[in-house]
């Protein structure tokens, strides 16, 4: 039999601390501070896409990546036409999947610059986000399914993690033997571009693997065709509800929908907790990638007897973080995405201040679209209408005998993505885990940040269908249900 065994480590990245590292991260991405990229659809087939449109760099309005020339109708046709599941034995499959990772990682400057311009990332997210890239190549490659693939599979990614998420489905699918027809963010289109090409480069055919950039309508197009065996997307609640009805007027009704959506995340600390500890873990959970995470923290719960205290010291901390264009090294929150996002969160903000409801905020640069970390006053999650994605915190107090009545009004939102606790409590731990429904559950610690083949990452409710990304269950969605044999 056909030995299978791929060796798997998770990617070491680069530590930013390290000054030699440094060093070189910024002598890598130099070249790329100016460069245009243009990003256009990769058929396996004669393109005939829309006329290029310039791509925005969310920090700097006078800086312009590149420009994207998006999918027409007719390349969605010659793409469904063309795709063919990748019928290659599933150790080439691998070893195409590890040479990606092996050429994202050669690429590390032109990939970060890319992140930093068109996506707003900070280094150090940058850094993140290409070591779980190719965490999502290396571990899909070396779990690569037997069973046969569903057929066609669309990926729809989202711009938050336009490296990482974009990549993690592509390459369950194809490590499945499936073909993909990937529409990235519309927002983030050259690193989707970038990306794709080097997957082509390592050998991935242009049959089993075609890029269409475009927006809503090309989403659309690709989730209501019967040629389509199954969708991967990840983005809002409402796409995904949208999604699933599509998909049941026009596809088997068998195909299957793997969904990442939103969630009204929330933490609690306790009068136990470490205050240091808990302070720093919830200035990272609510404002590292500005806020821009599904799994962000949105609600933070304190004990109402430290409360004083402990926002003291989290508004100082508050006060330390710097806002600016995330190309330069010390910056620790970038721009939110695009201008909607902007005036979305501002009048969320605008609205707490009119209800004498805004906590802190500090101040933010005035060019780009940036918005300041804030915290503004609630009292409690059945407060927040929807999720805020970006830099705001919401902050409500408990009494000591009102645990219970938290954790029901936390499980009353009806997401379930993740969830934090700060206690020195035991059996606080195991009375509060066992309750809160979330996919993610992290005590003392920071809630973000999933760590691919330790941490399986996905939520229940509202905030998504499952199977985790990064774990053990996920590629078996993207296979073809095996019938039990006649008989069993
Ligand atoms: N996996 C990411 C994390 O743990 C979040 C993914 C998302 O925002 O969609 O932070």
């Amino acid at each position: 039999p056909e030995l299978f065994a791929p060796e798997r480590s998770n990617s070491k990245g680069f530590d930013l601390r390290h000054e030699p590292t440094l060093e070189e991260v910024e002598a890598a991405r130099a070249p790329f501070a100016t460069h245009e990229w243009a990003a256009r659809p990769l058929l396996a087939g004669q393109a005939r896409p829309q006329p290029p449109e310039p791509v925005a760099n969310p920090a700097n309005p006078s800086d312009q990546p590149g420009t994207v020339a998006t999918a027409s109708k007719d390349d969605i046709e010659t793409a469904l036409a063309a795709a063919t599941a990748w019928d290659a034995p599933r150790a080439t499959r691998a070893e195409v999947l590890n040479r990606v990772a092996d050429l994202y990682e050669e690429n590390f400057g032109e990939i970060f610059a890319l992140l930093a311009r068109e996506a707003g990332k900070t280094q150090l997210d940058a850094v993140a986000e290409l070591r779980e890239a190719v965490d999502f190549l290396r571990y899909y490659a070396a779990n690569a399914p037997e069973r046969d693939p569903v057929g066609v599979f669309t990926c729809i990614s989202p711009w938050n993690f336009p490296l990482a998420i974009f990549t993690g489905q592509i390459s369950a699918a194809l490590a499945a033997g499936n073909a993909v027809l990937s529409k990235p963010a519309e927002q983030t289109p050259l690193i989707a571009h970038f990306a794709v090409s080097l997957m082509h480069k390592a050998g991935v055919p242009t049959s089993a693997l075609q890029l269409l950039p475009g927006a809503g309508d090309v989403g659309a197009a690709l989730t209501s065709d019967a040629r389509i065996g199954g969708v991967a997307f990840t983005g809002s609640t409402e796409t995904a509800l949208k999604i699933r009805s599509a998909m049941a007027r026009h596809m088997a009704p068998g195909a299957p929908l793997i969904a990442e959506t939103g969630g009204l995340n929330a933490m609690i600390v306790d009068s136990t907790a470490l205050p240091e500890q808990a302070v720093q873990a919830i200035v990272e959970s609510a404002f590292q990638s500005a806020g821009q995470r599904c799994s962000a923290l949105r609600c933070l719960y304190v004990q109402e007897d430290i409360a004083e205290s402990f926002t003291e010291m989290l508004t100082g901390a508050m006060d330390a973080l710097c806002i600016g264009d995330p190309w330069h090294l010390s910056t620790d929150c970038g721009p939110v995405i695009d201008d909607e996002a902007h005036r979305g969160i501002f009048a969320h903000i605008q609205q707490a201040r009119a209800d004498g409801r805004l906590m802190h905020e500090i101040a933010t640069p005035n060019t780009g679209t940036f918005i300041a970390p804030t915290l503004i006053r609630v009292n409690g999650i059945a407060d927040m209408k929807r999720e805020i994605f970006g830099p705001v915190l919401h902050l409500a107090t408990f009494g000591s005998d009102e645990l219970d009545e938290v954790i029901d009004a936390i499980n009353a939102t009806g997401y379930g993505l993740t969830f934090g606790l700060m206690t020195r409590i035991d059996d606080r731990v195991q009375h509060v885990t066992e309750r809160v429904e979330a996919g993610n559950h992290y005590v003392n610690r920071n809630q973000i940040g999933a760590i691919v083949g330790s941490q399986p990452f996905g939520g229940e409710g509202l905030s998504g269908t499952g199977p985790k990304a990064g774990g053990p269950n996920y590629l078996a969605r993207f296979s073809a249900h095996v019938a039990p044999a006649a008989g069993s």
